[in-house]
């Protein structure tokens, strides 16, 4: 059983002061495989103040000197990814034929923080004023399990970029992963202080980083009711936040959509990552003239895929992350049925031939509305339902009919229908046909699916305030 003991303070794996073992499991058996020994309030505060020490000097540093130790962080992350990736299918089972994008992305994040950095303008003549966007002082960073080591190496490459420090607050439920990658950011000898991380509970070690007065912004991914508690405690001492949150994405099949070519494209980004994945698109919009064809289609193709053992290489679709998570998707489940939407492939229970882990069929209800629970709701699992229109303007008026913002999905064949389809949608990322995705364009949610953007210019703009100097000697 693999105990984690040791929490990262000021460029030392030290014992917590908290006393709290919180159990690790192996997803795809519901198995113990190992525990956590959790930080507590006082281990954050110790962070917080190792973190602050750090800053002045760490905010002093040249663009060069961040650049190299971006790469040097970039090249100890590569060169654990095998371990990041056998964590990724072992705490949330990530199915193997699709693991290695976590440590590939956690690699990429340094990279591309120093392309974002090469020529970024840190000063600029503004009238009579000089304007120099400035380093914020010490970011609290606290991520969820779906893709804990992306997200910690995406935050702390822009945190590096901006001269900042920072405290990690991991997911509770990727302890190994999170160990493997602090091991590794270890290695790259980053000055002590500039990178912390404390393992423990949202509502102790996060609601602390929230809360603390030299904390000075809060980047967090995860859900929107976390995003919303975290920005409540965050006011008091008027933290910057960048908060990205869930999402219902629409994915809207226009009339002359190929389906043979969009359909492929719209399973995976309807359940990749096992469904569990915030930017996943979820409500299905079809033209009622095509239902018929595009429901037998998605059945065929939805019977066709595996849903079971994330080490078999011909598994799409592994377990969910916990017993808590498994019980959430079926429960939504009984509600799509209960709601009168149409089952068209899988329902409630385990896949034939799986126990033990926390396995679900992948489901697809049609016939649904957008006021049911099942489109209105992020569940978070792999469940598509379908929504039959009549019209483009009818498409555009459901694919905004939502509370989230954070992505949509637009196939078709014409280019001008596909363009005016994109520009209605209220989103903060658009993709036509699935793609290409450009990772330097920036990322975040409109209305309760975030506030601010991640990535490129825009991401590292969030991690600075600009200062005005004005006036003259004399
Ligand atoms: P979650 O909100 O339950 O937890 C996320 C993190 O917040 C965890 O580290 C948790 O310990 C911490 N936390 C919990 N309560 C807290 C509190 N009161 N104060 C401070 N921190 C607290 O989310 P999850 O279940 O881990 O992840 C799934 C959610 O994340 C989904 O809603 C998904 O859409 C969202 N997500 C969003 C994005 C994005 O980029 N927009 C990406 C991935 C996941």
């Amino acid at each position: 059983m693999n105990i984690i003991n040791s929490t990262y303070i000021d460029g030392h794996f030290v014992t917590p002061q908290g006393t709290e073992l919180f159990a690790l499991h192996n997803a795809a058996t519901g198995k113990v495989t190992g525990q956590v020994r959790f930080g507590d309030q006082h281990d954050t505060r110790t962070a917080i103040a190792a973190a602050k020490r750090a800053f002045p000097g760490f905010s002093k540093t040249t663009r060069q000197q961040r650049i190299d130790w971006l790469n040097a962080l970039g090249a100890a992350v590569k060169a654990r990814s095998a371990d990041l990736t056998e964590a990724a299918i072992q705490e949330y089972g990530a199915p193997v034929s699709q693991s290695s994008w976590i440590a590939d992305y956690a690699v990429q994040a340094f990279e591309l923080a120093v392309k974002t950095l090469k020529d970024f303008p840190f000063t600029q003549q503004v009238g009579s004023a000089q304007v120099t966007l400035e380093p914020l002082g010490v970011v609290g960073i606290i991520t969820p399990w779906n893709a804990n080591a992306t997200f910690i190496c995406s935050k702390l490459a822009m945190v590096i970029a901006s001269g900042s420090t920072c405290v990690v607050k991991p997911s509770e439920l990727s302890a190994h992963q999170t160990q493997v990658l602090v091991e590794a950011l270890h290695e790259a000898g980053l000055p002590q202080g500039v990178f912390n991380l404390v393992n423990g509970r949202g509502e102790v070690v996060g609601a602390e980083l929230s809360a603390h007065r030299d904390i000075a912004k809060i980047s967090f991914t995860g859900s929107t009711a976390t995003g919303k508690a975290i920005a409540r405690a965050g006011v008091e001492t008027m933290k910057r936040v960048t908060l990205e949150l869930g999402g219902k994405s629409p994915t809207v099949l226009l009339e002359d959509a190929d389906l043979n070519q969009a359909l492929p494209l719209v399973l995976a980004v309807g359940l990749g990552n096992n469904g569990q994945s915030c930017i996943a698109g979820t409500r299905i919009l079809v033209p009622r003239t095509r239902l018929a064809e595009f429901e037998a289609g998605i059945t065929a193709a939805v019977q066709g895929i595996q849903s079971g053992d994330p080490r078999d290489p011909t598994t799409a679709i592994g377990p969910m992350v916990s017993q808590r998570q498994w019980d959430r998707v079926q429960s939504y489940i009984r509600t799509g049925i209960a709601e009168g939407a149409t089952l068209l492939v899988g329902g409630e229970g385990r896949p034939q031939g799986t126990e033990g882990g926390w396995f679900v069929k992948p489901t697809v209800f049609s016939n649904a509305h957008n006021d049911m629970i099942i489109a209105r709701e992020e569940i978070f699992g792999p469940v598509l339902t379908i929504i039959p229109y009549d019209t483009q303007d009818e498409a555009i008026e459901i694919a905004n009919d939502t509370d989230y913002g954070l992505h949509a999905y637009v196939f078709g064949v014409d280019p001008i229908r596909t363009a005016a389809v994109a520009d209605a949608i209220l989103a903060g990322r658009v993709m036509i046909n699935a793609g290409p995705m450009e990772p330097m364009a920036p990322f975040g949610g409109f209305k309760q699916s975030g506030l601010g953007r991640e990535n490129g210019v825009f991401g590292l703009q969030a991690f600075l305030e600009p200062k005005a100097v004005m006036g003259k000697v004399g």
